[in-house]
């Protein structure tokens, strides 16, 4: 990863979950190389910049985090990616095709290859639609015109997320967050994505399902080979599931490097504040993720009966 901003040496230490594929050491083409992105909303005088002057490359297999307080810039790199918004300057090369310049035409076969995983997959899940038809949707979008094989390949991917077969027939409002978000994972599966962007994909859910989730993911990175651009504003779930951060501030990088190295001895006072907030010192000791979670629900649990406490005392005085 070539960075803009302060970088980390390698380092191989790690969990063990953001495992590398042997595709992703240094000399390997990048799947997605992301150059000098600048994208500004408004025109003229009244244009605002919101991603100035990044730059990133996620390997074949590979997963990066980018992190930062909410409105950093973090969700306009995703929507540039996908073309929601058009990027000011710079390039995104994805599989040696440059995505700010391609015509609709020759964008769209490319389209399927990356999918977008949003905070609470409701607003995107069709509410009158059970779950197996939900899922079933791209794959016939894919050009699978069997009803049986599109219905065998929607209750395999369920299955995978971790749903069960009872799941198949129910509507959206009959899951609950954790399970919704399952199902918006296999939906974006079912295009066949090399590339999933997940902006505050697990951040709306609470710490045990959140845990869940993250495993899922790392499971099926492992799995499938996929790449993952993950999106987070907090800096302790990044460690299950990525390789590298990168810590964007105002739209611009902060710090950037391997997962273990940014964690344990960031450069930037922003970084560690971002790490402070995330209750890192539970992230340090290479734990598993579930424990990982466990640990900080307990920590959040013990901060708001202290919080509780010293209330009471107030109230008292
Ligand atoms: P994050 O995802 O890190 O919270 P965003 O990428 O959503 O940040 O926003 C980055 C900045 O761009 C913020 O200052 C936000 O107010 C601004 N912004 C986001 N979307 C728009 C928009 N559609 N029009 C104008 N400004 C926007
Ligand atoms: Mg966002």
């Amino acid at each position: 990863m070539t960075a803009t901003g302060p970088t980390h040496e390698p380092t191989t230490a790690g969990t063990g979950l953001a495992t590398s594929s042997p595709d992703t050491g240094p000399g390997a083409t990048p799947l997605l190389e992301v150059r000098g992105l600048v994208v500004e909303y408004g025109r003229g005088h009244e244009a605002s910049r919101a991603v100035d002057d990044v730059s990133f490359s996620i390997p074949r297999g590979g997963s990066l985090a980018v992190v930062g307080e909410s409105g950093s810039g973090k969700s306009t790199i995703a929507r540039a990616l996908v073309r929601l918004v058009r990027p000011t300057g710079g390039s995104m090369v994805f599989d040696g095709h440059d995505l700010t310049t391609l015509s609709e035409r020759r964008l769209r076969p490319l389209r399927h290859r990356i999918q977008m995983v949003f905070q609470d997959p409701y607003g995107s899940l069709d509410p009158h639609q059970c779950a197996r038809d939900i899922v079933a949707e791209p794959i016939a979008a894919r050009g699978e015109r069997s009803r049986r094989v599109r219905e065998r390949r929607a209750a395999e991917l369920l299955d995978q997320v971790g749903l069960p077969q009872s799941a198949l027939q129910r509507k959206p409002h009959e899951f609950s967050g954790g399970q919704r978000q399952r199902i918006g994972i296999a939906r974006a599966l079912a295009s066949e994505p090399d590339l999933l962007v997940l902006d505050e994909a697990t951040s709306a859910l609470d710490v045990s399902v959140q845990a869940q989730v993250l495993d899922i993911l790392a499971e099926l990175r492992r799995e499938k080979g996929l790449t993952y651009l993950f999106i987070s504003h907090n800096l302790g779930v990044v460690r299950v599931v990525s390789d590298e951060v990168l810590v964007l501030r105002a739209g611009r990088v902060v710090e950037q490097g391997p997962t273990a190295g940014v964690l344990q001895q960031p450069r930037e006072d922003y970084t560690r504040r971002l790490r402070r907030s995330a209750l890192e010192p539970a992230l340090m000791s290479g734990r598993k993720p579930r424990d990982v979670v466990r640990h900080i629900a307990a920590a959040r649990a013990a901060e708001t009966a202290a919080a509780q406490a010293a209330e009471a005392q107030g109230v008292a005085s």
